[in-house]
């Protein structure tokens, strides 16, 4: 029999426990909010990911004082970055720059666990096997939620509901948030992880309209993965799962296709979502992660930017006006569009090789740029606050 829980008042509900949202709960909750942070989903699990943090991403776990947990549970250093475009190979070292001397890309069970748990420490409610079914609304604002949690229904109250619930969004559906810029390609990728290859770093690889890598993450695995345009998909899918995985990497990474192909436990399918940007904020709400700007996992930047997007929201919350949520969502589209745009180019695969460095070229400097922002509009670590 359904139990009907009363209403508790907060001052976010955030929905969604991923690293969008728990990053944001953790940030608010550190501010002094009283914070409820809900998923659907069972707590410490895995997603689609293929984990690859970029450097503004390893910059916001050390501003929060999390990079050392995630290093700490075998998180292996990533210290190199390598591109194959046809037979030729260019390897980078990675800079040392604003105190980030390696790159990481932790499974998702690893890294959405660390950021759940700091939002729990720093006071945040957090209750997973916990759905958002309506949001409750005073004229055009949203005031308040009902959330489902097993057999039980509860209704809160709410200063703001942040949908971090990903690109099928809840929160953005029920709310009607505008998708103001919609990309043109996608790509559908095949995923599956490997044990027994050396940590060579970040390794891609590029042939005419596809692409490959390999990405060292825990438990001494690597996410071994290869991409195409998903006009594509349903030919190439034909041969079967396995045989396109194994053909696509004899053709781009022969060096570890038989191995991946023969060890890769289980190969983990994405049909490909095309980009968008959606409207981040109205009476009420607001919108994180990829719940409000998805781009094409090729470039592998979406937590990147999760990170960036949890740390502005958390500083317009903490001005508490109307105009610092506008703030938000201009700054989040100005550094998003550029990313958006170029990571639409590359998912369109109709590139030539050198075109194709070209487009990575430019996609280097606009990711630098993105960090140099992010460097001078955030401060150094804030000391975490304990919870009383
Ligand atoms: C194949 C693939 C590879 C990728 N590789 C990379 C990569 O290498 N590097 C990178 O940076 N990014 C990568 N990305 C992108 C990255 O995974 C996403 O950008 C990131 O997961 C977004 O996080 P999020 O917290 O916004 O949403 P999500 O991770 O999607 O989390 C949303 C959460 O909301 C919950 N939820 C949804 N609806 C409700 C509801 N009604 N009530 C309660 N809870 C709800 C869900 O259970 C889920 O846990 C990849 C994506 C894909 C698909």
């Amino acid at each position: 029999m359904n139990k009907y829980i009363e209403t508790s008042h907060y001052d976010a509900l955030i929905v969604g426990a991923r690293c969008a949202g728990a990053a944001t709960a953790m940030l608010l909750a550190r501010q002094g909010a009283r914070v409820l942070l809900i998923d659907r989903a069972m707590a410490g699990t895995d997603t689609m990911s293929t984990h690859a943090l970029m450097r503004g991403a390893v910059m916001s776990l050390h501003r929060w004082g999390l990079l050392d947990t995630v290093a700490n549970c075998g998180t292996p250093a990533i210290r190199q970055t390598s591109f194959r475009y046809g037979n030729e190979d260019i390897t980078l070292a990675l800079k040392s720059r604003d105190g980030v001397d390696a790159l990481y890309a932790p499974r998702r069970y690893v890294l959405d666990s660390i950021l759940v748990e700091a939002a729990r420490d720093a006071g945040a409610e957090v209750m997973h096997f916990t759905s958002l079914t309506e949001l409750k609304f005073t004229g055009d604002r949203v005031t308040g939620a009902v959330l489902v949690h097993g057999s039980d229904t509860m209704e809160i109250t709410a200063d703001l509901v942040i949908g971090a619930d990903g690109t099928g969004s809840s929160v953005a559906r029920m709310v009607g948030a505008e998708t103001t810029h919609s990309m043109k390609h996608a790509t559908a990728s095949l995923y599956g992880y490997v044990p027994g290859l050396d940590n060579e770093g970040y390794r891609w690889a590029y042939t005419l309209g596809a692409g490959a890598g390999a990405i060292p993450t825990n438990d001494g695995m690597h996410c071994v993965f290869t991409s195409i345009p998903t006009d594509m998909r349903k030919r190439v899918m034909t041969g079967g799962v396995q045989s396109v995985y194994r053909v696509m990497l004899r053709m781009m990474m022969p060096e570890i296709a038989d191995a991946a192909s023969a060890t890769a436990d289980k190969i983990v399918r994405f049909g490909g979502i095309r980009g968008y940007l959606r409207k981040a904020h109205g009476p009420g709400w607001a919108l994180v992660g990829d719940a409000g700007y998805f781009k094409d996992p090729l470039t592998a930047h979406g937590i990147t930017d999760a990170f960036r997007d949890a740390e502005l929201l958390a500083r317009a919350v903490a001005h508490g006006t109307e105009g610092a949520m506008q703030v938000y969502e201009v700054v989040r589209d100005e550094l998003s569009l550029p990313l958006l745009r170029i990571t639409d180019r590359i998912a369109a695969c109709d590139w030539t090789m050198p075109e194709l460095q070209s487009l990575h070229k430019e996609l280097n400097r606009i990711m630098n740029h993105e960090v140099t922002e992010m460097a001078e509009m955030m401060p150094a670590a804030a000391a975490p606050r304990v919870a009383a």
